[in-house]
């Protein structure tokens, strides 16, 4: 029997009001993992419920001891790291040692925000008038909607929890379905460490039934929601008829430019952490290579042979996993065929793994491919697999030109020993981030990411700048009168 995995509604583990569930598959060989409670609007509703009973009693608690609280639910997550390790690693088909990496990265956020409890600043400014004195306050925001994707699912859940509940609000988080436990077992662990029953509220289930209900109802004050260009935009035309925040972090098609005065084997070594890592599956991930045409040659043939020697596979030492779903997987090959159709040339990998190892798992190879045309589809969209496509040309100018021509404005790096060419890059280029001579990488705790075009909305998280999104800024003024003193 595969194990139950539940909703967390005001401090209870609760099944689907109907019943329901769906199966949690393991995307390494295809067996059944969880029985998954397939929530829906009155499931939604009474989550939503809990959460604005709650909100008041936990604005309440000063914010230093707010972030007392969080700090012990990281170090109770330091303490339990290898189990819930074990089942990121489960849900996903990553290695052990990378989801034990997760872990840690999720605690660090949640370290940060803890710490966010004795500032929390606001601003004493001056006043126009005389005797007047100004400030701004931060607020919460009321109830907090979260969505977030399955591809890093405890550092997902860190990203948006942590940032909402020190700033005083309630949360709703709708966990991805193909990563159910990781949230479920984040929230087993806040209550267990003595969070309040109804601040913390996780449901299960899937896009359109579970989490359009959150974004559509009035007593969800801000959504803050990572996933896909496409339902990001519904998401985003959503609240903004209903006048709600959001904060949207979407996909990237992020592009690595290489030199020809770059360090080859260095650019190399970053393009297959950039492009393959977690499977290719991170919205920062490197999916446009484009290489000045005088070390082209050589930098393609380096590349295609450290993809080669990848070694693909669910345990330590493996360089990456299986992608989550088979749904994905489909996505990604139909993209490479049509690719292919086109004319373009595969160079390395293209194609499903079928050793026995793999058998029933959802391994794809790690992909090059050249000879693509820039304005086809798999240039302009993102296919969040291990797949790199090269491209040529003749200088910088023409490189800056390529690395801009998207829909998306994620991350982008250069590699060079110019620092001309460095500095020129990190100031023109269109994205939320840049960097020089390492890889498409995101964010760490205490710095803002996020991206333009399709990549977002202009917000950034994690951060100070998180703050925003999940506090509202009051301002306040004393105006004194000293004739009464
Ligand atoms: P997705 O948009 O299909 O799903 C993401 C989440 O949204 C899931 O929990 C899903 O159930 C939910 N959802 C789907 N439809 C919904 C709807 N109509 N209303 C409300 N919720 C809905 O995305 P995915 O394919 O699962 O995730 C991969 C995407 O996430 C990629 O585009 C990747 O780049 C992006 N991502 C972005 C960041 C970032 O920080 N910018 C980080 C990680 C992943």
């Amino acid at each position: 029997m595969a194990r139950d995995i539940f909703n967390w509604i005001d401090g209870q583990q609760v099944s689907a009001a109907s019943g329901e569930t769906f199966n949690k598959s393991s995307p390494h060989d295809g067996s059944l993992l969880y029985q998954v409670a397939r929530s829906k609007v009155s499931d939604v509703e009474a989550a939503i419920a809990a959460a604005k009973v709650a909100q008041p009693g936990w604005a309440a608690v000063p914010p230093v001891q707010r972030g007392h609280l969080l700090h012990q639910i990281c170090n109770a997550m330091e303490a339990q790291t290898a189990k819930i390790a074990d089942i990121v690693a489960k849900e996903t088909g990553k290695s052990p040692a990378e989801a034990t990496g997760e872990v840690g990265g999720a605690i660090a956020l949640g370290r940060f925000y803890a710490g966010e409890g004795q500032r929390l600043y606001g601003r004493t400014t001056t006043s126009g008038a005389a005797n007047k004195y100004a400030m701004t306050v931060r607020q919460p925001c009321g109830v907090a909607g979260l969505i977030i994707a399955a591809n890093t699912p405890i550092a997902n859940t860190a990203w948006k929890a942590f940032p909402a509940l020190i700033c005083g609000n309630s949360v709703v988080l709708k966990a991805a379905e193909d990563t159910p436990a990781t949230s479920w077992k984040f929230s087993k662990i806040a209550h267990e460490t003595g969070l309040p029953a109804g601040v913390l509220n996780v449901i299960q289930g899937y896009g359109k039934e579970c989490g359009a209900p959150l974004v559509e109802h009035n007593d969800v004050d801000v959504i803050s929601f990572t996933g896909s260009s496409a339902t990001g935009r519904w998401i985003g035309e959503t609240c903004g008829r209903m006048l709600k925040k959001v904060s949207l972090e979407l996909g990237g098609k992020n592009p690595l430019v290489v030199c020809d005065d770059a360090d080859l084997d260095l650019a190399v070594k970053w393009i297959c952490l950039s492009a393959f890592s977690n499977a290719g599956q991170r919205c920062a991930a490197n999916s446009r290579v484009i290489v000045f045409e005088s070390v082209y040659n050589e930098l393609r043939d380096k590349l295609v042979v450290a993809a080669e020697a990848l070694k693909v596979g669910p345990n330590d030492g493996d360089d990456f996993g299986p992608v989550i779903n088979e749904r994905q997987l489909k996505n990604m090959l139909d993209s490479i065929s049509r690719a292919r159709k086109e004319g373009a040339d595969i160079l390395a990998g293209g194609r499903q793994l079928d050793g026995p190892q793999y058998a029933k798992g959802c391994y794809i190879s790690p992909t090059v491919i050249e000879n693509v045309d820039p304005n086809s589809a798999i240039s302009r969209t993102e296919l969040f697999g291990p797949i790199a496509l090269l491209y040529k040309v003749e200088d910088f100018h023409a490189a800056m030109t390529m690395a801009n021509d998207s829909p998306y404005g994620l991350t982008a790096c250069i590699h060079t020993a110019s620092f001309d060419r460095a500095y020129e890059f990190t100031q023109k280029v269109n994205t939320g981030v840049a960097v020089v001579n390492a890889g498409t990488y995101g964010s760490e705790p205490h710095m803002p990411f996020g991206g333009t075009g399709l990549s977002g909305n202009g917000s950034r998280e994690p951060g100070t700048e998180a703050l925003d999104i999940y506090s509202e800024l009051k301002d306040v003024y004393f105006q004194v009168y000293p004739d009464r003193l």
